[in-house]
Formats: structure tokens, sequence, C-alpha cells
């Protein structure tokens, strides 16, 4: 089944049950607490809160996600990729959990065909009435309580919360241990959450939060992963093999000379490559560019991180024109944006790519000289100072160091790398000040200043005590 099926059976099943289907928003949040949106109920945050009244009380949308505590996680696990899009199902004080758990339920069996034998669920520890409710749907002994950490959902500060349940499928045991999503997360492969959002969070408590009353209604928010789904639904390994991202990887593979699937090593640099290639492409076509701070550092990181990776993978050649192309291929059939704007996104991607060759093709041979240097003097850790060095004169930022310092098995003195940069904010400052009392531009004297430190001005005692 493909992914446009996957999707088009999701949005039917929920508008025959009066959800009203609704456009996914863009990736840049509106809300202040976060950059991108990381989940399909962010656009309707208002409504749970009830700073809003929702137009309709049930919803159903298929929304595009960014999340960049994933980002570690791409290429090594099955299930995580840093761009995703999350089906979900809404009630905005409409039905609860007594509706919301065999919708979920029919559409998984029914809907997409799954036996009920290979799923379990989870609910939170003290969620007696969803336990009951999955009991007339599966055996108890595939229902499982579980914690804060993994069954009790919550967005920003303040905002709202509740306790959730989630759907796993069994993808049996050459995935993994025996004993349910408890034991293992691999194994069993989490499709889809319910949040039963019912509280309001605000500050305090010794955790950073804590529910400070009941929202105005209780509200279902789920989310479905579109890719998860596909991955098991076409019965591949992992979400990057599936119909819309296997092209770009395929891509990667060919303009990189890796043959995907021979070396594990390279298997996970191509699905970074392939997955952080997407993700800026989405970036893109909703309007942001790379920049050093806020989205459009994430942005910047993950063109560098593929252009890097594919590097190290063997290109000689700029890859991002034909792995955009291979994208926008795959994902314009459902976004438009990526089509409409293909000349002026790939620009975006194949400038930022020619820019961070050049930083590269300078910053190595320092780099290169830096690793020898510390290793010959028995050392495994690249010196703060040549950290510095690298960033202050070749533009290299920091993590890259300490990606390259990691794959020449260094590790690097972050804090005197820091000692450094806040060092030289303030000469900065300091030469700010003086320009605005003297006129005087300092600022040709910041590098120096920069790496042999501050100079006392002994002009006057020393003189002082020359002409005496
Ligand atoms: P996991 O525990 O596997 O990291 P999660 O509990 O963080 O997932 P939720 O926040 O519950 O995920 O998000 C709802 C659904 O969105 C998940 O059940 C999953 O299907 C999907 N999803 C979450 N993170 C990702 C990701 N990085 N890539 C693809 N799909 C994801
Ligand atoms: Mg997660
Ligand atoms: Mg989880
Ligand atoms: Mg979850």
């Amino acid at each position: 089944m493909d992914t446009a099926e996957i999707r088009r059976r999701f949005l039917n099943h929920f508008s025959e049950r009066g959800h009203t289907v609704v456009p996914s928003a863009s990736l840049v949040a509106q809300d202040p607490t976060l950059l991108l949106v990381n989940a399909g109920m962010v656009p309707f945050k208002p409504y749970f809160v009830g700073d809003l009244t929702p137009p309709w009380s049930r919803a159903t949308s298929v929304q595009k996600c960014v999340r960049t505590v994933d980002i570690d996680n791409v290429g090594r696990t099955a299930r995580h990729a840093s761009f995703f899009q999350m089906c979900g199902n809404f009630s905005f004080g409409d039905y609860f959990k007594a509706e919301a758990i065999p919708f979920a339920f029919e559409l998984i069996t029914e809907g997409y065909g799954f036996r009920p034998d290979d799923l379990w669920a989870t609910v939170y520890l003290d969620d007696d009435e969803a336990e009951e409710i999955w009991r007339t749907l599966l055996p108890p002994s595939r229902i499982q309580r579980r914690g804060k950490e993994d069954n009790f959902w919550s967005m920003g500060v303040p905002g709202p919360c509740g306790p959730c349940s989630e759907i796993y499928f069994d993808r049996g045991p050459e995935y993994g241990r025996d004993g349910g999503p408890e034991a293992d997360e691999n194994r069993y492969l989490e499709i889809w959450n319910l949040v039963f959002m019912q509280y309001a969070r605000g500050e305090g408590s010794e955790y950073g939060y804590e529910i400070v009353g009941d929202l105005p209604a209780r509200n279902i928010d789920t989310g479905m992963g579109l890719e998860r789904m596909a991955t098991l639904l076409q019965g591949v390994e992992n979400l990057y093999e599936i119909d819309i991202s296997r092209p770009v990887l395929d891509a990667a593979g060919r303009l990189t000379g890796a043959r995907y699937g021979t070396d594990p090593a390279a298997d996970v640099r191509l699905r970074v490559v392939a997955d952080h290639t997407r993700t800026a492409a989405m970036l893109i076509s909703d309007g942001v560019s790379p920049s050093n701070e806020g989205r459009g550092y994430v942005l910047r990181r993950m063109l560098r991180r593929a252009v890097r990776d594919a590097r190290l993978l063997g290109a000689r050649e700029p890859v991002m024109a034909e792995l955009f192309t291979e994208v926008r291929q795959a994902m314009g059939p459902i976004y438009p944006e990526l089509v409409d704007q293909a000349e002026a996104i790939t620009a975006v991607a194949v400038a930022e790519e020619a820019a961070f060759l050049e930083t590269l093709r300078t910053g190595t041979t320092l780099f290169d000289t830096a690793a020898t240097q510390a290793r010959s003097t028995g050392s495994a850790q690249l010196s703060g100072e040549s950290a510095f060095r690298l960033h202050d004169t070749y533009g290299f930022p920091i993590d890259l160091t300490i990606d390259m310092a990691a794959d020449a098995g260094l590790t690097v003195d972050e804090a005197g790398f820091r000692r450094l940069m806040e060092r030289q904010r303030q000469t900065a400052k300091a030469d700010r000040a003086s320009r605005r009392i003297g006129n005087l531009d300092l600022s040709a004297f910041r590098p120096i200043l920069a790496t042999a430190g501050p100079t006392a001005f002994t002009g006057y005692s020393e003189l002082a005590r020359e002409s005496g």
C-alpha cells in the first residue's frame, strides 16, 4: 500500500466519522514556545487551551513535522526521521477515550488489515478507564502500563497535557526481545499515540512543570506516524526505504558511489543524507533560510551534515541539485509548495552547499594539522585553541569540528573553546564601547587580540621608569 493510499484511508476514516479535513500548517510554528511544528496538535493548541473557539468540534489532518530531538537517531533506528508526517484526529470537547480508542483500532485492523494478534497497547500508570476500554479489544497480557516518560504528553509551558495510550506493532522475535513495548521499542514499533488532553500545565515544581488545573474541555489529540505505517505495510526494514524515501536514498547512493545495503556504516550515512536533504527541502519550501540561529540554524546544520556525509561516502561533485530533484518528485504530489518554488528552493541549497564545500576545503588542512599535532603529543583531544581557530578563521561550527574529531578518534576541548569564544565576545563588547567613545575602529585588531589575548598597557610606568 503506497503512502498516498495510507494517507487517503486515514482521512476518509475520520471524515466518515464527522471530522473536518484540515490541511497541514507550515513547519514554521506560530507558537512562541516552539521553533518548528513537531506534532499534529501544534496548530490546534489555541483550541485546546481555550484561547480560541474551534470552528469544528472534530478535525483530522496530516501535519508536516520536524523533530530536532530525534536527529541523533536518524539513520540509526528504523523509526526516526527528522521530517515526518503525523496523521491525527482531534476532538475539541466532543468525544473522549471511549470513542478515540475504537476509532484507531478499527482503522488499524479493518482499514489497514493488521491482525489484532500483532498489536499491543500501553496506558498511563493510573489510567484504569483507558485500560478498561482496551480490554474489550485486546487480551490483558498485551496491555501495559507505563510512566510519565512515555505515557504522558504535554506541549509547552503553559500548555495542554494529559495521559496517553499508545499502539504498537510486534515485528517479531527477529527484531528483539519478548516482553512488549516496555521491554523493546525496536521490536515493538510504536505507530500511534492517543492523547487524552484534559489538563493545563503551568510553571513550577521541581520537574519544571506541574498540572495547574483542568482544560476548559476534555479533548482528544492523536498522532499516527505515516512513514511508520508505510514501513509496516510495505514490508520494508525502516522508514527510509518506503516509497516516498527510497528514491532519495538510491540517488544518494548513485551520487556518492556507495551502494545501499552493503556496508552498515555507509548505510547510516546514506540514510542521513536522504533524511536531511528532505527535511531541508521541506523547511526551505516553508520559507526558512540558512542562518546562524533558530530555525535557520537547524536548516544549515541539516544541509551541512548532508553535504559532509555525501563527501565521506565518496561524492566528489556537489549533490544537492540532484537530491532536491528526487525529493521534489517524491513529495511534490502532496506538497505543491515544493513544485511551485522548485528553482528558488534548490538555489538555496546549492548556494549553501557551495559555501560549505569552500569552508571544508580551506579548513580541512588546518584541521588535519591540528589533529596530527594532538596525536603527536599523545593527546586524544583537539585543543580549544584549534577549535577556536577553525571557527574564527574558517567558519567551522563547533559541532562540525566535534564530528570531524570523532571521526579521527579525538575529542575536543569544548570548555577551552567556549572560554576563547567568551573572551572574544568580551573583547568585541569592549571594542564597541571604545568605538562609541573615541570613534576608533579597532575591529582589525580583534583577531590578534583573540588569539594573543589582552595585553596590559604598561607604557606609563615602564616609560616613566626608563626616563627616570
Ligand atoms: P518514539 O518513542 O518512537 O520516539 P514518540 O513517542 O516520541 O515515538 P509521539 O510523540 O508519541 O512519538 O508521536 C506520535 C507518533 O508520531 C508516533 O507514534 C510515531 O508514529 C510518529 N513519530 C514520532 N517521532 C517520529 C519520528 N522521528 N519519525 C517518524 N515518525 C515519528
Ligand atoms: Mg520520540
Ligand atoms: Mg514513544
Ligand atoms: Mg509516543
